[in-house]
């Protein structure tokens, strides 16, 4: 009998990531603006992790997170002195030729740091206020007052970032009783959920009663849990159209903050939710701090909202391939084609989004290789000692012998030279 289900089956639409509208924030620096939210490009952020009193050693950190494909860098400003650095590390950068806005991160002390360094109000682009740190009591509502002052009369944008390790404690309480009395009281962790976007809404409200433009507004409810974050930023993202920067807050080390991380920010980006976006990884010692901004742009480029550097497809290997020839095969295309970006983006525009397959065997290589701008699929064990590669689909010629990975790169080379660099005329 004949399969009727082809006959009877609906096309499958691509799974595109769905839009909300948000407002759209502008954070510049000179002449540099970089727009979030309002149907602009999900953003990078990261955050240094040097002393900040260090100018040159933050500076040079900013520099290799922003070449890393970091479009804002925060960094501490927990002291005077790191407030009277903040301009030296601003000069130092443009001196660079570095034009990445600078985030600066307060806590306690952020209203007498923007009121006592104004050079350093100046020099950032965006201000980062935890609403569980700006003071307790009567001063709380003083305090966080002169820091949006400070925001409205440098025309800078600020983050009110709410975080589950330093929630308004206060305000907490105070949902705790008004839920004690409810008929049916929700569990803790809906009311801590609760405070959490209370914290960041009712802030926000009280800068725009203040004078701040709401454009000039992005919230953040960070919490640990991939399911809690989940739970929170849908929420958040039902109640207002402010643009929201969304990370898993002590995400962890290596692997388990990489995965926790992919998962939450996945799951939330598809569904629209996100404008700007920080993977919190705590560097495995040796690792670059650059990792964080590397495991970034690798879920937006994942999750087709953005491409920033070349994808490599490389098969897992198995039996059928032996020799460890394919794997560094894979792994030299894949460090020359990071190496190349900084360059590559300017002079060959487009470049990012180019597609290069490095394949262990005859079983899935030609054809994985043919899906690829350009592709090789190496001989697997037992298989005659002959690598063809295949150029825009189509098989292009075989490579043998030593030299397969010089004679390759330089094919991949040659490859972005004719389709991405100036035409000839
Ligand atoms: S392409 Fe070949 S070597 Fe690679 S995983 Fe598949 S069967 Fe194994």
């Amino acid at each position: 009998m004949q399969d009727k289900s082809f006959e009877s089956a609906r096309p499958i639409a691509l799974a595109l990531p769905a839009q909300r509208r948000t407002r759209q924030a502008r954070i510049a620096w000179g002449d540099n603006v970089v727009t979030v939210g309002g149907g602009a490009p999900v953003r990078i952020q990261s955050m240094t992790n040097t002393d900040t009193v260090d100018a040159i050693g933050t500076a040079i950190q900013v520099k290799e997170l922003a070449l890393a494909g970091s479009e804002f860098v925060r960094i501490t400003v927990n002291t005077p002195e790191a407030a009277a650095a903040v301009p030296y590390i601003r000069e130092q950068l443009d001196r660079m030729g570095v034009a990445t806005p600078l985030v600066g991160d307060f806590h306690y002390n952020g209203h007498r740091l923007l009121t006592d360094f104004p050079d350093c109000a100046q020099a950032l682009s965006k201000y980062r206020i935890n609403p569980g740190n700006v003071g307790k009591g009567d001063k709380k509502d003083k305090q966080f007052a002169q820091m949006i002052e400070a925001a409205m009369r440098w025309d800078k944008a600020v983050r009110i970032g709410v975080n589950w390790g330093s929630l308004d404690q206060a305000l907490l309480a105070e949902l705790m009783d008004a839920n004690s009395r409810r008929a049916q009281p929700w569990d803790a962790r809906q009311v801590m959920y609760e405070a959490l976007i209370t914290s960041a809404l009712d802030s926000a409200r009280q800068a725009q009663a203040l004078g701040l433009n709401g454009d000039n507004i992005l919230l953040s409810c960070k919490v640990s849990g991939v399911q809690d974050l989940i739970a929170v930023y849908r929420e958040l993202a039902r109640r207002c159209d402010y643009a929201l920067h969304l990370g898993l807050t002590e995400a962890g080390m290596g692997t388990k903050g990489t995965v926790a991380s992919s998962a939450a920010l996945s799951v939330l980006l598809q569904e629209g939710i996100g404008e700007t976006i920080r993977v919190s990884l705590t560097p495995q010692p040796g690792e670059a701090r650059t990792q964080e901004v590397v495991v970034a742009a690798e879920i937006l480029q994942a999750l087709g909202l953005r491409a920033f550097v070349p994808s490599v497809t490389a098969c897992p290997g198995c039996g059928r391939t032996t020799s460890t020839t394919f794997q560094e095969l894979a792994k030299q295309i894949d460090d020359f084609l990071r190496a190349q970006m900084p360059i590559w983006r300017q002079q060959y525009p487009g470049v990012e989004g180019m597609k290069v397959a490095v394949m262990g065997c005859i079983v899935n290589g030609p054809g994985e290789s043919r899906h690829a701008d350009i592709g090789i699929s190496l001989p697997g064990t037992g298989e005659a000692p002959a690598a063809p590669v295949f150029i825009d689909g189509e098989k292009a010629l075989t490579l043998r012998g030593e030299g397969i990975a010089q004679e390759f790169q330089a094919l991949v080379e040659g490859y972005v030279q004719r389709r991405y660099g100036p035409r000839q005329p």
